[in-house]
This record gives C-alpha cells, structure tokens and sequence, in this order.
C-alpha cells in the first residue's frame, strides 16, 4: 500500500505500486527516499527566440540536492531507475513541481511556459494522459499550451503506435510534445514520420561544432530542411556563443538554448533573468533564411 508520509510531503509509491516500498533497496530505495525528503529541486533554462528575444518557455531540468553529495545532475542518478517504475514517480514529482511554479510564478506576473522532460518508462504508462488531464485539471489557472512535454525520440521504441496516440491526445489536451535530442537515434527518420510532435530540438552534439565542422553543418541543414517539410517547430540545443546563434537564424533555425543564452538557473532566478534579457546585438536584425 502507498506509504503516507504526511501533509506535505509526496507520495512516492502509489497505490498502483502494492509494496513496493518493501522490495526496492540500494539507490532506488535511496532516491525514492529522496522524493519524500523533498531533496530534488528543479532548474530552469530559458529557450527563445533568436531572432525576436521573446522568451518561448524554460526547460525544468531536475536536480539532487543531496545531503552528503551536493547538487548532483540527472545523470549522476537517472541512469540508476532507468526502465523502473521509480523513474515514472520522480515524473510524477517533476510534473506536479512544474505547475506548481508555473501558478507561483503566474502569482508573481510572469507567464513562463514550461517544458517538462518525460521518461520512456513514463511514457508508456497506459494511463499517461488521463492522469495528465487530471494533473491539468487540479491547476485551472495553467493554460493551454503553457506546459509542453520532451521525450527522447527513441522512447516510442518498443510502442511507436501507442505514444503516437499519446501524442496526438496530448495535443488535445492542449500539451505540445518535443522529440528531445533529436538526430542521436538510429531511427530519427521514422520517428519524425511517425510521431506527430509539433517539436523537434535538434540535439547540442550536432550544434556544439557546427562552426567548425562541415558534417555537422550538414546534418543541421538536412534536420532543418525536413523539420520544415514535416511543418515541425525546431529548438536548437547547446547554443553556447552568438556566433552559434547568428549562424542557426540564418539557417532559418529560429529558437535556441544553451550556456550562450542562459545556463539552467534555480527557479527564484528566473524573473530577474527574463526582466533583463535582451537580444544580443550581434543578433538583431540578423537576415532569416525563409524556409516556407
Ligand atoms: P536534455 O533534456 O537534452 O536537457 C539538456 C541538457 O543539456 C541539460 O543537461 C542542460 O543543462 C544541458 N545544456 C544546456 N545548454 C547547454 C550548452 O550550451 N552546452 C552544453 N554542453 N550543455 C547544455 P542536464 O540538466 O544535466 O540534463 C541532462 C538530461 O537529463 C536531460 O537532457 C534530460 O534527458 C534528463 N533530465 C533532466 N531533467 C529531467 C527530468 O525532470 N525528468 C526526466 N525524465 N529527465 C530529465
Ligand atoms: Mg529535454
Ligand atoms: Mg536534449
Ligand atoms: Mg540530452
């Protein structure tokens, strides 16, 4: 049975999880402690418009801060739930953090969409989009649009007809999907053919060295002459310099993220940081390839 922890403190087995809390041990049992503890915070990176500066949402990107440890990054403990079903309750824990800030920071003035990574083992859970209508419906003052999802586009690997269903519902609900690291799969092709998700962010590999490397260049062009084609929105990832920045709007790639723009930044940053953000110079009035 769910554990209850208390008031305010998550509950982190649910009761689709009958004694679950007895069987995990070793760093699963450590980090679904953590979920209760409330030791894991959520940093914010901005993705904006490169040609306009207008802010288009922030990335939630999950933290540890650990007691002993420090702030420890997702890879130093994802990789340790992978395909279990703990992963799916730190989803559950990310997404009801989103719209929590989402509504404080609404509070505060400040409408920042939210995008919120998703786990394959998430994902494929049959229930995924009614317990996400129920999560929506519990914050009424969240609209449309303004949380949107991220899945690596090879989660649909073992079902692609089932989360090509989840996409297209989600998009009912009014929860845009991006493929997240998009071009790293074997398969990117036929993901993009058979995932109807309205974005695409072309993964920071391919973007880090396209200043530098002609194969890279490449793919980015391929990338954005399909995302055009397939009529899908497209985010750069690893925008680390304006130099990368005024390159991707000239390639006609019109939204960005990376260390360039801002680095992921704890949540009571961000209302400062959007007041004071402003285009580069070097960017401004940069010429657009029209790729329509
Ligand atoms: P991602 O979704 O592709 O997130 C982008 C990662 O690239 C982040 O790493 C971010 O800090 C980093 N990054 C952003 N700009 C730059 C740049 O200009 N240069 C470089 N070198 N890196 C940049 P982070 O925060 O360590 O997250 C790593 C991965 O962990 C994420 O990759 C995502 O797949 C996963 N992740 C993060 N938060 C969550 C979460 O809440 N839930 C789930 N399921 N996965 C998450
Ligand atoms: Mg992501
Ligand atoms: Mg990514
Ligand atoms: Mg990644």
């Amino acid at each position: 049975r769910a554990k209850t922890l208390g008031k305010n403190r998550y509950t982190v087995f649910g009761d689709d999880m009958p004694a679950a809390g007895a069987q995990v041990s070793g760093p699963l049992a450590e980090i679904a402690r953590a979920i209760s503890n409330a030791e894991f915070v959520l940093h914010y990176q901005p993705i904006v418009n490169l040609q306009t500066g207008e802010l288009n949402s922030a990335e939630a990107l999950i933290r540890w801060q650990h007691p002993d440890r420090g702030l420890l990054p997702p890879a130093e403990f994802l990789p340790l739930i992978e395909g279990h079903p703990i992963a799916a309750s730190l989803d559950n824990w990310v997404m009801d953090e989103a719209l929590r800030q989402h509504q404080a920071w609404l509070a505060e003035g400040l409408d920042v969409a939210i995008s919120v990574n998703v786990s394959s083992t998430k994902l494929q859970e049959r229930d995924f989009v009614e317990r996400l209508r129920a999560k929506l419906g519990a914050h009424p003052r969240v609209g449309a649009g303004r949380i949107k999802l991220e899945v690596l586009e090879t989660s649909a690997l073992n079902d692609i007809g089932h989360v090509s269903q989840t996409i297209t519902e989600c998009a009912a609900l009014g929860v845009p999907f991006a493929l997240d690291d998009f071009g790293t799969g074997y398969s990117s092709l036929l993901y993009l053919k058979q995932l109807p998700a309205k974005r695409i962010k072309i993964d920071q590999s391919f973007v880090r060295d396209m200043l530098v490397d002609s194969d890279d260049l490449a793919i980015l062009e391929g990338v954005l002459g399909m995302a055009a084609a397939f009529k899908r929105e497209v985010i750069a990832e690893g925008v680390e310099s304006i130099e990368h920045a005024r390159m991707l709007v000239q390639m006609g790639c019109l939204m960005g993220q990376g260390y360039g723009i801002a680095r992921p930044m704890p949540p009571h940053q961000v209302k400062a940081w959007a007041a004071a953000w402003r285009l580069p110079d070097g960017l401004a009035g940069c010429r657009v390839l029209d790729r329509n």
